[in-house]
């Protein structure tokens, strides 16, 4: 009898003129999205030379595995969190030399970035950035339905930045990658400053690659409110699994978001930890830098030295390079040797871009015997 009354109830529920209602706008909204690709990740072929997406080999496993065993020592897996972000950001302060209330985290830049889109802007945003530009960030434009306009590269794969000011009237806020993925290109810090003049909205500098260019703006938040920069322990600290991301911005955004927007854990506390750990050891990792950007300049030389390429400059830890037309051959014929790049295609008037990420001298040497071949 009981089985027969929640019968009745339930079909009484599908009934009513609400639960229509719903279920049409949540089928709206579930075609309308059923309708994007979502960020696609590259593929994974087991025991290959990860080139592919910007990782950082040249740091040592061993060196991770320390952190972390001596992160665990420190956190009790069966409490929350409770004040590690906290702790964490006034580490990463002394680290930028910026005051601890302009630095917030995130668990990856990408939640930052996502949470700064869901929260702070609308169908009617509308956001001015380049092309290519980073593609998680046009993703999730996609899917809040924000509008992007795109300023192309030049043939070089340069932006000028007058250019670039130039189609600013309209926009509502500027995200910029610096340097740019996938292209390597970075503004000049005169150009940037150019830009955080002359543009009044907010305008987010992405730099999860800055430690392998020549500069940062993280000092020009200071004077100037309207800048957010994004960064990252992914790329230079070779912690892209532990997914920790950090920014800094002027105070009130900084209070607003880590207060009210962010959630109340964002980050593990092994994460944190780590974190932790990596930053009191980050003299350790920046001699690395240098040696990525000397390996860099050697694939750019050797690339160039086969006319069939067009290859970029390129301040980040990757190359891009053109293979026109054979880029499905180069990149399946790498595969086969199991060397996993990044095949990215046809890039404004170039038809067959590939982005191969700088590893260590070995791993280097590797794809560069394998593309002479
Ligand atoms: C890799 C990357 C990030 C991301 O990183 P997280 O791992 O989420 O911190 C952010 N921006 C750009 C341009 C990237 O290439």
């Amino acid at each position: 009898r009981n089985i027969n009354r929640c019968r009745k109830l339930t079909k009484s529920l599908q009934g009513s003129k609400e639960e229509v209602r719903l279920n049409k706008e949540f089928q709206k909204k579930l075609n309308e999205l059923s309708k994007l690709t979502g960020y696609e990740k590259p593929k994974k072929i087991s025991g290959s030379l990860k080139l592919d997406s910007n990782e950082n080999f040249v740091i040592a496993k061993q060196f991770q595995l320390d952190l972390i065993d001596a992160a665990k020592k420190r956190c009790d897996i069966r409490e929350y969190p409770l004040g590690g972000t906290e702790k964490l950001v006034s580490k990463l302060a002394k680290y930028l030399k910026v005051p601890s209330n302009t630095v917030g985290v995130g668990n990856g830049s990408d939640q930052i970035l996502d949470l700064f889109l869901a929260n702070f802007c609308t169908r009617k945003t509308r956001i001015l950035t380049s092309d290519p530009t980073f593609a998680f960030f046009e993703e999730r434009c996609k899917l809040y339905g924000v509008k992007i306009t795109k300023v192309q590269f030049s043939e070089e794969m340069t932006l000028d930045v007058d250019q670039f000011l130039s189609k600013s009237k309209n926009a509502d806020l500027i995200y910029i990658d610096s340097p740019n993925n996938p292209t390597g290109f970075q503004f000049s810090k005169n150009d940037i400053q150019k830009i955080i003049k002359k543009f009044n909205g907010p305008i987010i500098v992405d730099e999860a690659y800055g430690e392998f260019s020549d500069y940062s703006v993280v000092n020009l938040v200071r004077n100037n409110d309207n800048l957010i920069v994004i960064k990252t322990f992914s790329k230079a600290f070779g912690l892209a699994g532990l997914r920790l991301g950090y920014f800094v911005a002027n105070k009130r955004f900084t209070d607003v978001f880590s207060r009210v927007i962010q959630y109340p854990y964002p980050l593990n506390s092994l994460a944190i930890e780590v974190g932790i750990l990596a930053l009191q050891r980050s003299k350790q990792v920046s001699s690395i830098f240098s040696l990525i950007k000397k390996e860099r300049e050697r694939v750019i030389r050797n690339l160039r030295s086969y006319d069939i390429f067009d290859v970029f400059d390129s301040k980040a830890n990757y190359v891009l390079f053109d293979a026109k037309s054979s880029d499905s051959r180069v990149y399946n014929a790498l595969a086969e040797q199991g060397i996993s790049i990044r095949k990215l295609g046809k890039l404004g008037k170039h038809s067959g871009c590939l982005r191969v990420t700088i590893g260590t001298k070995e791993m280097n040497s590797k794809f560069l015997l394998a593309i002479r071949d």
